[in-house]
């Protein structure tokens, strides 16, 4: 069948309730219900395009990035949609008509990224006429009350995610700033076996594979995904590998035009053909054994190549109590991933956050904090992978990742320290993007 990306981008714009779940990278996935808890976003609904009143917030230990040590009772002060003051009480002077948070006793250290999420679930249909209300709660649910105000979208429809994304920048919704790859590419035959009976587009040969990333790139993408690795049966282990000079035309093209390509490895073979044709990011660790054993020359040669890793170490054991693995297996992956972690951090890789919400309809991230503690992380290299390394990953290392006197007013205010208990990074109190507080868990909703 002749299928063009262009093609599936018109078809993708018209899908039913029932195909855009297909379309999502999770079939059978329920239309989650939809939760305000007590504190969702505000009313949900952003002020406008006006620039933001001055905030500070005063009292807090701030950490001003994963490499500086921290401020004990300091002063954040932002204008606008910049920081323009850190310090102690005595260095930073606020202004009348600021308002001021007292953060006596909280945590504040730079605004969240989360490098793997999805808007696939039925809750983010028609995002160009949803209300701001009801697409701000939703991003609040997934997003917003962790402290993400930057995301990576790794896989859904284009069309809904940019509408998604075009209302959050125009101010007219609250929520985390979306990077979207849009539509995945998979090896021929190679659409997951969950996706199915929806064919994500493939790149049979390397001529294909630039002339579907290519018309990709056109349609707006801000990064390439590829299935590298690919379970295309359930019935089966047997893996879709996409052939490495495939894998390297598709990312030689992506990198033409400046976008980053990641990768969805499924096993170590899946992993080695990312690595061979210049992937980026994987976009998971790859623990599966079902296939032979992991290889464990992998994470080193991963981290000396220059690419990143998204954890996602969370993501294994749901999933094997969704799938009712035994025990063994389910351990095995644990313990297989965070080794990967570890051989790849020691080897001086770079780790991005990420945990596959959206996918996964658990969306709090404790347990990946957890899990990556218990693989052998520091507090200070689990923000650097929430801040600093993905502001280094996507270009904005000038103005995003740390907290400092001219970066952007990007900020978390956490109800604990984390250097004491890696959890309390996923209890938040506020936060604030653009100099905008876009989510506050003092006022109940
Ligand atoms: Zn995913």
């Amino acid at each position: 069948m002749c299928f063009s990306v262009a093609d599936w981008f018109r078809t993708e714009a018209r899908t039913s309730r029932r195909t855009f779940l297909r379309c999502g990278l999770m079939a059978g996935v329920a239309a989650a219900s939809f939760e305000y808890g007590r504190s969702h976003a505000l009313a949900g609904v952003a002020e406008g395009a006006e620039p933001p009143p001055p905030v500070a917030l005063t009292g807090a230990r701030i950490y001003p990035g994963p490499d500086a040590p921290p401020i004990p009772r300091g002063v954040v002060l932002t204008s606008g949609k910049a920081i323009v003051a850190v310090g102690s009480p005595e260095q930073v002077s606020i202004p009348s008509g600021a308002r001021t948070l007292d953060c006596t006793g909280l945590v504040v250290t730079a605004g969240f990224t989360n490098c793997h999420v999805h808007f696939t679930e039925a809750k983010w249909r028609a995002a160009d006429s949803a209300t701001a209300t009801h697409l701000a709660g939703a991003l609040s649910a997934m997003l917003t009350r962790y402290g993400f105000v930057r995301v990576v979208d790794t896989g859904s429809s284009l069309s809904n995610t940019r509408d998604l994304g075009h209302r959050v920048d125009g101010a007219n919704v609250l929520g985390p700033q979306i990077i979207t790859a849009g539509p995945n590419f998979v090896p021929p035959a190679g659409t997951p076996f969950y996706l199915q009976p929806a064919r994500l587009p493939e790149l049979t040969d390397p001529g294909t594979a630039e002339t579907l990333i290519e018309q990709a790139l056109d349609a707006g993408v801000d990064v390439v995904k590829l299935f590298t690795g690919s379970r295309a049966r359930q019935d089966s282990i047997a893996t879709a590998i996409m052939p490495v000079d495939v894998v390297r035309a598709a990312t030689a093209r992506a990198h033409q035009r400046g976008k980053l390509v990641l990768a969805h490895p499924w096993n170590a073979a899946g992993a080695r053909a990312a690595l061979d044709g210049g992937v980026d990011i994987l976009a998971h660790t790859f623990p599966s054994e079902l296939t032979g054993p992991w290889d464990r020359s992998l994470p080193v040669r991963m981290g000396e190549a220059g690419m990143a890793l998204i954890p996602t170490l969370k993501l294994w054991p749901y999933e094997a109590q969704r799938l009712a693995l035994a025990p063994a297996i389910a351990e095995r992956a644990r313990v297989n991933a965070a080794a990967q972690v570890k051989a790849f951090t020691d080897a001086g890789g770079q780790l991005l956050f990420g945990t596959d919400v959206g996918y996964m309809t658990d969306y709090d991230p404790t347990d990946e904090y957890v899990l990556l503690g218990r693989a052998g992380l520091s507090f200070r290299q689990i923000l650097a992978a929430l801040t600093t390394e993905p502001a280094s990953r996507f270009g904005r290392s000038a103005h995003s990742g740390r907290v400092a006197a001219g970066m952007d007013a990007e900020l978390v205010v956490l109800d604990g320290d984390p250097d004491r208990d890696i959890a309390a990074l996923a209890r938040v109190r506020y936060v604030l993007q653009q100099g905008r507080i876009i989510y506050s868990r003092t006022l109940s909703g």
